[in-house]
């Protein structure tokens, strides 16, 4: 199976051997980077070079911003109603292309086709939230906040925002970044992952079919040196990132020395609580899905799930439904679990399951021994589950971004609940139970900020925003929703007096009071 990069976003002038190039876009065109550093774009089940990516140069990234920043001053007056309906068309074309950028991102990170959709759907929703984006950005007004005093608020577009994107949800990602942020009035320049950012420019070509005018969107390729040039820029105001830890760390910490706003959504290590009365095939099935899909590279993956007291037994049963998941290429049918994205990516998970071992964890479930028919070289890893763990193991401590589960047991839900919450990150957490007065304790004295009750991954659908918490995110704001809106937005506040000629005269007043 091969990925089609589109004539917009790759070179076609290269020999029909040569991988196609991938594109920067700058001020609405399409261009090739003059770049000497480059990387391949490799589907993780072949093997195969799909593309060639730039590291785009200095020059090129003030190029983006600075079209970027030219574009801003036509685009924030462009009236709310005309960005609104250019979302509307976009939204469209995104779901009648679906399955071709499906079948691209399949190719170049790995997850299968459904579960591609499922990304390209979760970005998708966001795009039609924009679509409302008139009631989300107005102000508030006061009358009479003194005699004859009004006081209303503006909600202004910032200028250039830049967006810093991860591997794992090439479409999803991206598209809680740029669609918020144009909607309100600013432009933007995207840094997609360079190690799939196909599927990406193809979403980035129908933006522009949908009518988003040039220098609005911007596009350039890269690592350290593109996201650093990007944080210290003087014309970029705003900084959306979502990745690792480190990185994420790094970019919030350069973007605020440099005066940016900066929101940074990271690393995780997401637990699911499962009580004895919980519905024992459902939570199973759930805990399952969510360790094990995506090949376990979701930042909301559970990686751990925490058995309390008699729920000790059902460890068997989790084991037997992992071990049935069916490993194989993302694009073949009836596939649970493609490749991980990379040979890189395939050694260091091993490294952690070795880590496991020598540590003391038991590893009840191994997938480091698995073939795939027809894909020898594919970066695959089986489902692999790990009990006996304790949180001072590698494998606890760090986050695997792997299909690897480990299983923890505690006697009682309030030391399940204190595990977690002595846990640094705060992505996300799950409890499975029928009872609602424990439902309603978790959800009360839990420490993380997205919580599930009988939902394996709960990530919040774009009315409301992604509120990742403590060492899973940097930044008070989080993506999508009401939050994402102030983030892309700097609120004025008026004051205001208007005299009509019947007005007398207050004469002089040296008080602060506004009477
Ligand atoms: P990553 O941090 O390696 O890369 C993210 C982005 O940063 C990429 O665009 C990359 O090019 C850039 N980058 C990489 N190294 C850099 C450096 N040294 N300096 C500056 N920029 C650099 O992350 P990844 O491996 O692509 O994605 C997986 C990580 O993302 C996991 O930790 C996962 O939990 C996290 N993630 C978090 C969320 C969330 O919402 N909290 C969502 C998705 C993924």
């Amino acid at each position: 199976m091969s990925a089609v990069p589109s004539a917009s976003s790759a070179s076609l002038a290269s020999s029909s051997d040569a991988p196609p190039a991938v594109k920067l876009l700058i001020g609405g065109e399409f261009v090739d980077s003059k770049t000497t550093e480059w990387r391949d774009v490799v589907n993780p089940a072949t093997q195969d070079v799909l593309a060639r990516v730039p590291f785009a140069t200095t020059d090129e990234v003030d190029a983006a911003i600075r079209a970027a920043h030219a574009a801003f001053a036509t685009w924030k007056n462009t009236p709310v109603g005309a960005r609104m309906r250019i979302m509307l068309k976009y939204q469209a074309l995104i779901r009648e292309h679906m399955p071709r950028i499906a079948k691209t991102l399949t190719a170049e990170q790995g997850k299968t086709l459904p579960d591609a959709e499922g990304d390209i759907f979760r970005g998708l929703e966001v795009v039609e939230h924009a679509c409302s984006v008139g009631t989300l950005q107005q102000g508030e007004f006061l009358e009479n906040v003194a005699g004859t005093v009004d006081t209303y608020t503006l909600r202004q577009p910032l200028g250039v925002c830049a967006g810093i994107t991860p591997f794992n949800f090439p479409a999803m990602i991206p598209l809680w970044m740029f669609p918020m942020a144009l909607v309100c009035g600013n432009t933007f320049v995207l840094k997609p992952s360079e190690q799939d950012p196909l599927s990406t420019m193809q979403l980035v070509e129908l933006a522009l079919e949908a009518g988003v005018p040039p220098g609005v969107l911007n596009v350039v390729h890269g690592g350290k040196e593109v996201v650093d040039a990007l944080c210290t820029h003087e014309l970029v105001k705003a900084i959306s990132f979502v990745g690792s830890t480190a990185v994420g760390t790094h970019v919030y910490r350069l973007g605020s020395e440099h005066g940016k706003r900066v929101q940074s959504m990271m690393g995780a290590k997401n637990h699911a609580v499962v009580l004895p009365d919980a519905n024992r095939e459902q939570s199973i099935n759930a805990l399952v899905g969510a360790a094990f899909g995506a090949a376990g590279q979701r930042c909301m993956a559970t990686s751990v799930a925490v058995l309390v007291g008699a729920a000790k037994d059902w460890l068997p049963d989790l084991v037997e439904k992992a071990r049935a998941l069916k490993v194989n290429a993302g694009h073949e049918p009836g596939t649970d679990v493609g490749p991980v994205v990379s040979r890189a990516a395939k050694a260091r998970v091993l490294g952690l399951i070795e880590s496991g071992v020598k540590q003391g964890a038991a590893l009840v479930l191994d997938g480091r021994g698995v073939r795939v028919k027809g894909y020898e070289d594919g970066n695959f890893i089986g489902p692999t589950v790990f009990s006996n763990v304790t949180t001072s193991m590698d494998i606890y401590r760090n986050e695997i971004f792997g299909p690897v589960l480990l299983v923890m047991t505690v006697p009682t839900l309030d030391e399940a609940i204190a595990l977690v919450n002595s846990n640094p990150f705060g992505n996300g957490v799950g409890l499975f139970t029928q009872s609602g007065a424990a439902a309603r304790k978790f959800q009360s004295e839990i420490d993380v900020g997205q919580v599930g009750i009988n939902i394996p991954i709960p990530v919040p659908v774009p009315f409301f925003s992604f509120t990742g918490s403590r060492g899973s995110k940097l930044g008070d704001l989080g993506p999508y929703g009401k939050q994402v809106v102030q983030f892309y937005t700097q609120t004025k506040t008026v004051t205001a007096r208007w005299f009509d000629d019947a007005t007398t005269s207050d004469g002089v007043n040296t008080t602060i009071s506004l009477r």
